[in-house]
């Protein structure tokens, strides 16, 4: 296996740029992480001194505004370091803008945001790495077949029949619905969904952590009719062990989460804990490619499926499609939300063949960001 640390390629930075994009939705939508008015993205442009060009993705979902923030940390924090010295390749400065970082990100209590901006740029540099050796990422990065499973993700579950139909159509043969709150709100459109899809396509739940610790496991199992593949954040990620435990022996699924653990020892403890049968690192969040990949090689290893977290633009959905190629993982699935999505699918079409997506030759991420469509949709990025 070819160790991420090893590929070597000299980074000589001359910009790095945010972008942010922002849809208005007609109709804001709430969730247990708040009200969502908008489509949102904050994108990043990394160019060399040698004219080469990588564009990466920081994740900013929730809250909304919080876009803003992570745009002016990339200007303000990473930027200036990353200009000021070469790196011998994207790991060496991926560890060196964490390290940069450290002190005012402790200060600032603001992990994730420094985390997301980081690792944004971290799939920006092994964009550029990519297209330098002509390589996609996954190959570069050991990857054996750019064929990647991917499944359908639902944003609710009440009005799923025809997204789901859809999804069907479309070639997708897993779907996941949302069930926040008491499962007896939305028992009835599992059945349906199940139903529909019939035995031989998965379905899976997430709570995003809305369920009472006291009640997780009574609440896991009134699924149990509908025979999900997995339950995703049943409870919140930092509950104590033993309640994921407790939670991992007593529901009739495997239990799955990791899109909110953000540094390396939370998600190191996650796979060796015995609880989980499913982790989903959000790439865009913590870690990019080279936060990620020996983790995602750890996880593997354990028998657990890598399924990456993606709930966003073009650069992360490329990004993560390629991370969960170059993991080899044998049963791993990812994340791809349903809905029309302009700052994905505007810059990006991909089929869907039998549950599954060919990521395809092409050199790093392997996309290309029209700007006039971004113009579209761009908002100005605070001067601060
Ligand atoms: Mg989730």
């Amino acid at each position: 296996m070819t160790h991420i640390a090893s590929i070597l390629s000299t980074l000589q930075v001359e910009s790095v740029t945010p972008h942010i994009l922002r849809i208005p939705l007609d109709k804001p939508v709430t969730t247990p992480m708040g009200v969502v008015d908008s489509t949102i993205a904050v994108l990043v442009n990394v160019k060399t001194t040698a004219g080469e060009e990588g564009w990466g993705e920081v994740w900013c979902n929730f809250p909304r505004f919080g876009a803003y923030h992570r745009a002016v940390i990339v200007n303000k924090v990473i930027s200036p370091f990353l200009k000021s010295r070469s790196f011998a390749g994207p790991y060496e400065a991926f560890h060196a803008m964490h390290k940069a970082a450290n002190v005012i990100r402790l200060q600032s209590g603001e992990t994730g945001p420094f985390s997301a901006a980081i690792a944004g740029v971290d799939i920006a540099l092994w964009d550029i790495v990519g297209k330098r050796e002509k390589q996609p990422i996954w190959k570069l990065l050991g990857g054996k077949s750019g064929s990647i499973q991917a499944y359908g993700s639902l944003g609710r579950s009440k009005g799923f029949e025809p997204l789901v139909e859809e999804g069907l159509k479309r070639g997708f043969r897993a779907f996941k619905l949302r069930c926040w709150g008491n499962p007896d709100q939305h028992i009835d459109a599992y059945v349906k969904a199940r139903a529909m899809v019939g035995p031989d396509v998965d379905l899976m739940a997430d709570a995003n952590s809305s369920f009472p610790l006291e009640n997780a496991v009574e609440w896991a199992n009134k699924f149990k009719d509908v025979k999900l593949a997995f339950l995703e954040e049943a409870i919140p990620v930092d509950s104590p062990l033993d309640a994921w435990k407790t939670l991992s022996a007593g529901a009739p699924m495997r239990i799955a989460g990791g899109e909110n653990m953000i540094d390396t020892n939370t998600i190191t403890t996650a796979t060796n804990s015995g609880v989980y049968g499913v982790l989903q690192p959000d790439m865009t969040k913590f870690g990019g490619f080279s936060g990620l990949m020996d983790l995602s090689h750890q996880i593997v290893a354990k028998g657990i499926r890598f399924c990456p977290h993606m709930f966003s633009a073009a650069p992360g959905l490329m990004a993560s499609a390629h991370l969960l190629a170059a993991s080899n993982s044998p049963d791993g699935s990812l994340e791809y939300g349903i809905e029309y999505n302009p700052p994905r699918d505007e810059f990006i079409q991909r089929e869907v063949t039998n549950g599954r997506i060919e990521i395809g030759d092409a050199p790093g991420l392997g996309m290309t960001l029209d700007s006039a469509k971004m113009d579209k949709y761009r908002v100005a990025v605070p001067a601060y």
